[in-house]
């Protein structure tokens, strides 16, 4: 009888202590589930940081080409730091025309709890490109026609003409256009601000006639005293975003005469300009050309002329 007794509680006992067996075993399994998740979740977060920085820092050296490609390395590699990145993780490297930069970024990271798994280590690496295309359609152009020529940096160019100027347009035209509507006020504003829509390759605008000094004047002086640097911007030195550059609408002119006229866009380009007209009330306006990154549309129809925009490539 006793031999029994003894026999039920050592089976009870047993009972409880694979219970608690059991038990350890399952808290031991879900807090290795849950540290194992710690390290996934820092190696997923660190994922994304390095993409983001990739990406933002090829986004921002790519405005630099295809002008200046040691540049854009720099300027990428600057911003890799401003984004947290540490010398020596990223590595950037221009294509052979000019137009991309791919950006490689890596971090090896130290595992805390996959070590009971044997993984102490884990290396990250993502890469980015981003790729400038020609334009093909711009916000922000100033309302001027300009002949579509295949321009170099630093050629000077009449932008808009003046009163006594030999001009290669029909009688009353002076290369302004309509954007937006006509008249002297909304001709003013979009020289001074860049006109609000979008302008396409292709669109057919019609010109606007006269030759408005006034209002080209103020305008123009407008873009010229909204310049902040220091020195001002000139065509030996200028700042990317500055009130001196103008994004102007390439084409042709049709050859009907005053507001018959027609402008077809072919293209954009960019012109820097340093100085307001003066030129005897003439009211001609020059710029200078510059290879140019702006927003803009990339429909893939647009003749490279010199004003791009950045995008990055899957
Ligand atoms: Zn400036």
């Amino acid at each position: 009888m006793e031999g029994h007794l003894k026999s039920i509680v050592k089976a009870y006992l047993d009972q409880k202590g694979a219970a608690a067996v059991l038990v350890c075993l399952a808290i031991v399994a879900l807090m290795g589930m849950a540290a194992l998740a710690i390290d996934v979740g820092m190696l997923f977060a660190t994922r994304i940081k390095l993409s983001n920085a990739a990406d933002a820092s090829v986004l921002a050296g790519v405005r630099e080409l295809p002008a200046d490609p040691s540049k854009a390395v720099n300027v990428a590699s600057q911003y890799t730091l401003l984004n947290d990145l540490q010398t020596g993780e990223t590595v950037f490297q221009v294509s052979a025309d000019k137009r991309s930069i791919t950006g490689q970024a890596s971090r090896t990271m130290d595992l805390f709890f996959a070590r009971v798994l044997g993984f102490d280590k884990k290396q990250l690496n993502v890469s980015a490109t981003a790729r400038i295309s020609p334009m093909s359609g711009a916000y922000g152009v100033v309302p001027f026609g300009v002949a579509d020529n295949n321009y170099s940096f630093g050629d000077v160019q009449v932008l808009k003409y003046g009163a006594s100027f030999d001009k290669p347009l029909p009688p009353g035209q002076y290369a302004p256009i309509e954007l937006g509507g006509n008249g002297a006020s909304t001709y003013k504003y979009n020289i001074s601000h860049g006109y609000n829509g979008l302008i396409k390759v292709g669109d057919v605008i019609p010109v606007e006639t006269g030759n408005m000094v006034g209002p080209t004047r103020q305008g123009i002086q407008d873009r010229v005293n909204g310049c902040r640097h220091s020195p001002p911007c000139t065509i030996s030195g200028y700042h990317e975003g500055c009130s001196r550059i103008l994004i102007v609408p390439l084409g042709y002119n049709s050859p009907d005469p005053g507001s018959n006229g027609k402008f077809t866009v072919t293209g954009f380009a960019a012109f820097l300009v340093a100085d307001a007209p003066n030129n005897g009330g003439q009211g001609e306006v020059n710029g200078t050309f510059i290879k140019y990154v702006a927003p803009g549309v990339n429909s893939g129809n647009a003749n490279d002329r010199g004003v791009y925009v950045a995008e990055l490539v899957e």
